[in-house]
């Protein structure tokens, strides 16, 4: 197979493993940055092209698109599909996952397990807000936010109110969620290929921070997950419509509860912790799933 990874980096740990699988298993691979790419919207033959080539004859893409350039990022995704390239993550559950709103309406409506959460546009009510997803203590979120930066434990009403009105003020979109205070600063990361996890880890907040997440400093730790947080995952996962995903769950007094799903999880971390050969498990399930013009959406939406 010919295989893109669509990565603004090639020496990141997890763009150059799965280089690395690929050659492994006799693909031809490359990494193709996305913000290189031009695209020609005709109808009946839109194509792409990257440093005066075009781009016609990759079998699969695995998309590997940050957060910071998730809006051209997807529209190159969404125009693979459209020529009918098979995309391991397709743009529109990208999109989705990237919305911290939009994943958790999604999850609930499915009755997924989540933090009691609430989100307004308006700071008039806030004192209400809070009542509502059960007073303080709890967790304030910046909508698009990423890697811990913009997740705050508010300790009262009276913090949680100000830091409310301080992101409102910086016209940043906010969630407010229950503090999940049980997990005691772990979360789990499961790692979903198709429909199975293959990878899990725990990972916890460094002293004095409920953060967990590696780039707060936060350590890794085995787990042994329930058959519940295994379907949990999986589950989520399926839902957001995403065949590779992070799904990170909390251990809550009423089971587990999900608190994002990640279109692009790192390889590094659960490759370390876990010693499983991710990035080679992704290539097989490419390998068995792939084929032209499969992709749900074909660019819609
Ligand atoms: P990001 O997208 O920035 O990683 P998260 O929503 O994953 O944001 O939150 C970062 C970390 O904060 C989580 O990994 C978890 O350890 C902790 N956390 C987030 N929400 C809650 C919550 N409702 N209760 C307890 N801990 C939480
Ligand atoms: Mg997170």
């Amino acid at each position: 197979m010919k295989i893109c990874i669509l990565s603004r980096n090639p020496n990141l740990y997890s763009t150059s493993k799965l280089v690395d699988a690929c050659k492994e298993r006799g693909h031809d691979v490359e990494v193709i940055d996305p913000l290189l790419c031009y695209m020609v919207i005709a109808s009946h033959r839109p194509t792409i092209h990257y440093k005066g080539r075009e781009l016609d004859d990759f079998d699969a893409v695995i998309p590997r698109i940050g957060a910071s350039i998730t809006f051209y990022g997807t529209a190159v995704v969404r125009q693979f599909e459209m020529m009918g390239v098979f995309c391991v993550n397709e743009s529109v559950a990208i999109s989705r996952s990237r919305d911290k709103l939009r994943s958790l309406q999604l999850l609930a409506r499915k009755g997924v397990g989540l933090p009691v959460t609430g989100f307004a546009h308006s700071t008039k009510f806030t004192g209400d807000l809070i009542s509502q997803v059960g007073g303080a203590p709890l967790v304030v979120k910046l909508l698009e936010g990423t890697q811990g930066v913009g997740v705050v434990l508010a300790e009262t009403q009276n913090a949680a109110e100000s830091v409310i009105e301080a992101f409102r003020g910086l016209k940043q979109n906010i969630l407010v969620q229950e503090f999940v205070k049980e997990a005691n600063s772990c979360d789990i990361r499961c790692f979903v290929v198709g429909e199975r996890v293959i990878a899990a880890m725990m990972r916890k907040g460094k002293a004095g921070d409920f953060r967990s997440n590696l780039h707060r400093g936060g350590s890794v730790l085995t787990v042994r997950l329930t058959p519940e947080e295994r379907s949990t995952a999986v589950r989520a996962a399926k839902i957001m419509g995403l065949n590779v995903a992070g799904v990170d769950i909390l251990r809550s007094n009423h089971g587990p509860v999900v608190m994002e799903v990640n279109s692009s999880p790192g390889l590094e971390g659960i490759e370390t912790a876990t010693e499983i050969d991710v990035a080679g498990k992704m290539i097989q399930w490419i390998e068995k799933n792939c084929a032209s013009g499969t992709t749900r959406t074909r660019g819609k939406g």
